[in-house]
C-alpha cells in the first residue's frame, strides 16, 4: 500500500501520526510525507527566509527516521495559506498524482489553528480534483481515495474512531520529533513546555483508551466516495 500523510507544519505529522507512519513503513508500505507550509514563522529569533530552510532539512531528517521514501515541502509561508489558492491545488493535484496513494492522511476539519484547518480542505479538495481530467491536464488523473484524519494537538475536539498501536515505534516517532530542533528548543526556552514529553503523553493517554501502551487515533472522513469495507491503517 501507499499512503500520502499530509501535514500543515513540517512537524505536524510527526507530531499526530508518526508512530503509525513508521509502523506502516517498517511493515512494507510505501509512505511519503508533505508539509504544506515552510514553517517559516515558527521562531522568535532565526528570521523567515533562514527558518525555513532550516524546517525543511529537519522535515527531511524527521522523514528518514520515519522510514519515509519522500519529503514533499508544497512551501506556503506560514499564516498565508489558502485552500482556493490555484498554485497550492496545483502543486496538491501533482502530488497526490505523482505518489497514487491507496489513502490518505490529513489534519482533522475541527483542527484548532486555522493553516490546519486550510491544510485539511485543500486536501480535501485536491483529493477529488485529482480524478478531474480536465484540472491541471498537465498531470496524469488519478482516482478519489479514502481520508483518515489525524489526531489534534492533546487530542483537543477530536472523538477518535479507530487507534493505531505504536507502542514498538513510540522511540522513533519521538526520535523524529526530535529532528525538529528549531522547534523543540525554542518551545523549551519561551514557552517551558518539554514537547517530546509533551506528544509522548498523548499518545499514552491514547494508549489508555485503546488498551495498548502507545497509540495513536484516528477518524474517517464520511463524505461520498470517501467511506470503505476496508480498513486502511494498521
Ligand atoms: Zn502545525
Amino acid at each position: 500500500m501507499r499512503v500520502l500523510a499530509v501535514g500543515c507544519h513540517p512537524d505536524d505529522l510527526e507530531i499526530c501520526c508518526g508512530g503509525t507512519l513508521a509502523r506502516m513503513a517498517d511493515e512494507g508500505h510505501e509512505v511519503y510525507m508533505c508539509h504544506v507550509a515552510n514553517g517559516d514563522m515558527g521562531h522568535m529569533v532565526i528570521m523567515p527566509e533562514e527558518l525555513g530552510k532550516l524546517r525543511e532539512k529537519e522535515a527531511e531528517n524527521g522523514g528518514d527516521i520515519l522510514g519515509a521514501k519522500k519529503v514533499y515541502n508544497v512551501n506556503i509561508g506560514d499564516c498565508r495559506l489558502y485552500s482556493h489558492d490555484t498554485e497550492a491545488r496545483r502543486e496538491m493535484v501533482r502530488i497526490i498524482r505523482e505518489v497514487q496513494p491507496d489513502f490518505i492522511i490529513t489534519h482533522s476539519p475541527d483542527d484548532y489553528m486555522e493553516d490546519h484547518l486550510q491544510v485539511s480542505q485543500l486536501v480535501f479538495e485536491t483529493s477529488f480534483t485529482a480524478s478531474v481530467a480536465h484540472m491541471f491536464p498537465e498531470y496524469p488523473v488519478y482516482r478519489v481515495v479514502p481520508i483518515y484524519y489525524m489526531d489534534n494537538l492533546a487530542g483537543a475536539n477530536f472523538l477518535p474512531e479507530q487507534y493505531v498501536d505504536i507502542t514498538d515505534y513510540i522511540d522513533k516517532k519521538i526520535a523524529a520529533l526530535e529532528c525538529h530542533e528549531s522547534q523543540l528548543k525554542w518551545m523549551l526556552e519561551h514557552d517551558k513546555i518539554d514537547f517530546a514529553e509533551f506528544v509522548k503523553s498523548c499518545s499514552r493517554f491514547r494508549g489508555l483508551q485503546s488498551g495498548v501502551q502507545y497509540a495513536e487515533a484516528f477518524k474517517a472522513c464520511h463524505a461520498h466516495l470517501r467511506d470503505t469495507t476496508k480498513r486502511f491503517l494498521p
